[in-house]
């Protein structure tokens, strides 16, 4: 089973992005669950919780169906303590907001370096990070999303989420999510069904898909291996439709959410459709 949707705005609360999933026809969706450029928000309500739950119920979205991104503000592998523990704050609040609205998933950036300490280091400090938030939490599993490698993003390289795994305690709480674009703009090809088969061996052998707990299925305005992260619609970039072919017919990809952050949201219900059909033809 495939699950196939996008990120949707949650304005107006997190209850409304439930709503705006089922209108494009999505069977999974994304969401923030607080200003994604804010550091602090106000606490979900209990009233908030129930209408998110029940809209979930109503409209047939379970765990496995929902992907939450963090704030873009938390950089968990920040070299100076007062930031890193400002983030740390954040990114459990994070997690715990997810707990109460009854996801099991949280998709975040790994974090950068800021050219302060060494690569080795801030994986290290990123796993730590992710260690407290767990002990902190029940049940959410920390999703860490490779990245294009802009600036001094770390994450771009399929070995860098490898290393934050290793140094995580809990296995079973610690995932990754493959954005398309990011990967693609990092240096992994994705244009042909060969070069998707190479890139996702690399995955496979190190990082695993076992896991492997969701997608963003972006085409890139960016170039191959340029280090830039800009997204594009499906088809309409430097990538093509190679991959998104290729990860609707492999069993690899079922039962993870799949989720669209492609440029022009008045196209997602065409392009959930496109994406539902290649997994039949
Ligand atoms: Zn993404
Ligand atoms: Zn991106």
């Amino acid at each position: 089973m495939k699950y196939i949707g996008a990120h949707v705005s949650a304005s107006g609360g997190v209850d409304q992005a439930v709503i705006r999933a089922h209108e494009i026809n999505a069977t999974a969706f994304a969401l923030f669950t607080k200003n994604q450029r804010q550091w602090k928000a106000a606490p979900l309500t209990e009233e908030i919780i129930k209408k998110f739950k029940h809209n979930c119920a109503k409209y047939g979205y379970g765990k496995h169906q929902i992907l939450p991104h963090d704030s873009y503000l938390i950089n968990l592998g920040h070299p100076e303590f007062e930031a890193l523990e400002k983030s740390r704050v954040a990114f459990i609040d994070e997690m715990q907001r997810c707990e109460q609205l009854g996801i099991d998933l949280l998709n975040f950036h790994p974090g950068s370096h800021l050219k302060q300490i060494e690569i080795d280091d801030c994986l290290a400090r990123i796993a730590e990070s992710i260690n407290i938030a767990l002990a902190e939490t029940e049940g959410v599993i920390a999703v860490i999303e490779n990245t294009a490698g802009q600036g001094t993003n770390l994450g771009f390289d399929f070995v860098h989420l490898a290393k934050i795994i290793e140094r995580v305690k809990d296995q079973s709480r610690v995932g990754v999510c493959i954005d398309t674009c990011h990967a693609f703009a990092a240096g992994y090809d994705l244009r042909t069904e060969e070069e998707c088969e190479k890139t996702f061996q690399q995955f496979s052998s190190i990082v695993g898909f076992e896991f492997l707990k969701g997608m963003h299925l972006n085409d890139a305005k960016s170039e191959f291996a340029s280090r830039v992260d800009r997204h594009h619609s499906l088809g309409e970039g430097n990538i093509g439709y190679a991959p998104f072919r290729y990860i609707m017919k492999d069993a690899r990809f079922d039962g993870i959410p799949l989720i669209l952050e492609t440029i022009n949201p008045d196209i997602w219900p065409q392009e959930i459709a496109w994406l539902k059909a290649q997994q039949y033809d």
